[in-house]
């Protein structure tokens, strides 16, 4: 497999001053940013690259029907690209089942994918015709067979060992005795137990990566046809990676040699489907940021703290435990690096976005400079909007 070009200097720092053949920032993006003044971080999205990337992936997935997992970049535009490309869409709310309603995605193409469901909004999605939906709970089988009777069920699978950068494990999930007992349950309420589900772990940098959860599958796959399940749907869920500074395979080689790991597994006869997020759009977004202060907390310190007008809470939560590792390119070109801990502009002083692992940032930089931060149209706009996953904000009601 080709690997992609890596920058030298993971975590900082390419040249603005000419637009590089090889950056993550497309030429369209970056004539936009040019002509533009920012009073905000402002992320910049091109659809082209995301049209791009569903394509090279649906390439490699072959037959896999592809649901675009809907949190990682809720937009309208993403949403309406993705549509215009044939994607089915996975939902992990009422709200944004509406939002992809209202943008004219079939209801059969969305899937609730989100094992936690209120059930009203179960009865609401089964009202507008959406009928399949993701369990890992009895209370969940209940409220399903309750509001959306006779619906067509996946059951999630929980996945103990991720090697993901950004691992699901632990709160989704059942084990495989609990899924089968799900699955005699489901049927006895009525339900079509269709199939089985699981997440790999976002930020999935190799197919070998998928091999422990795909032998989870089959083993549970292989239980249920002995109990008396004749599933037909396979759900890999999401996972597939995005350009972060290490290398990568290509998308399409990367998908198809999953592809074929499902294939070796399952055979051609189950209905395979995935739900990228990250994987389809991360890389078609840059947010434009500005550095706020710099500054050493003595003069002998060696780290500078560089403070952007963007943080944990306005869009860059994945920097939470540094698990995603963003990458930053500045006006300073390669100029002369130093180390530096990168924190939010929040009065909050869990607002550090990287400290363990300190950033190359040019020595050059002040207050007022322009940054990029590279590879952000996944989980930033939506992290920072006010109904994050498609829940709407908390209420209040004032008394008195
Ligand atoms: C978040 C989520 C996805 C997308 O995961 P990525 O790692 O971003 O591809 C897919 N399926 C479900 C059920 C999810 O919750």
């Amino acid at each position: 497999m080709r690997m992609r070009h890596v920058s030298a200097l993971t975590g900082s720092v390419a040249l603005f001053d000419a637009h590089p053949q090889d950056s993550a920032v497309s030429a369209r993006q970056d004539a936009f940013i040019r002509s533009r003044d920012f009073d905000r971080p402002t992320m910049i999205f091109d659809l082209d690259m995301l049209r791009g990337k569903y394509r090279a992936l649906a390439g490699g997935l072959g037959d896999a029907s592809i649901h675009y997992a809907v949190k990682a970049n809720p937009a309208p535009e993403v949403i309406g690209a993705l549509l215009a490309e044939g994607a089915h869409f996975d939902a992990a709310s009422r709200g944004e089942i509406d939002l992809c309603l209202s943008l004219g995605v079939a209801p059969e193409h969305i899937a609730f994918g989100n094992t936690i469901k209120r059930a009203a909004d179960i009865a609401h999605a089964h009202s507008v015709g959406v009928r399949q939906f993701a369990a890992d709970a009895e209370e969940e089988i209940y409220k399903i067979a309750e509001n959306a009777p006779g619906a067509r069920v996946i059951l999630r699978m929980l996945v103990t060992a991720s090697e993901a950068d950004w691992p699901l494990t632990r709160k989704f999930g059942c084990s495989h005795r609990e899924a089968l007992r799900l699955m005699d349950l489901g049927r006895a309420v009525g339900l079509d137990v269709a199939g089985i589900s699981f997440h790999a772990g976002s930020q999935m940098r190799e197919p070998a990566m998928w091999a422990g959860a795909l032998d989870g599958a089959l083993a549970l796959w292989e239980e249920a046809r002995d109990a008396g399940h004749a599933l037909r749907v396979l759900n890999i869920g999401g996972g597939f990676p995005a350009f972060y500074g290490d290398p990568l395979p290509e998308t399409r080689a990367y998908a198809a040699e999953v592809m074929r790991m499902v294939r070796a597994r399952f055979g051609t006869e189950v209905s395979v489907m995935a739900e990228p997020g990250r994987g389809l759009v991360a890389e078609a977004g840059v947010i434009v940021a500005e550095v706020l202060l710099v500054s050493r907390k003595d003069d002998d310190d060696l780290h500078r703290w560089v403070f952007l007008d963007i943080g944990k809470f306005s869009g860059l939560a994945e920097t939470m435990d540094e698990a995603i590792r963003y990458q930053f390119e500045t006006r300073h070109g390669d100029a002369e690096t130093g180390p530096c801990i990168l924190a939010g502009p929040s009065c909050d002083s869990a607002d550090v976005l990287y400290e363990k692992r300190p950033v190359q940032l040019p020595l050059a930089l002040r207050s007022g400079d322009r940054i990029r931060v590279l590879c952000t149209g996944a989980y930033t706009t939506s992290y920072s909007s006010v109904g994050f996953n498609g829940f709407p904000p908390l209420d209040s009601v004032f008394l008195g």
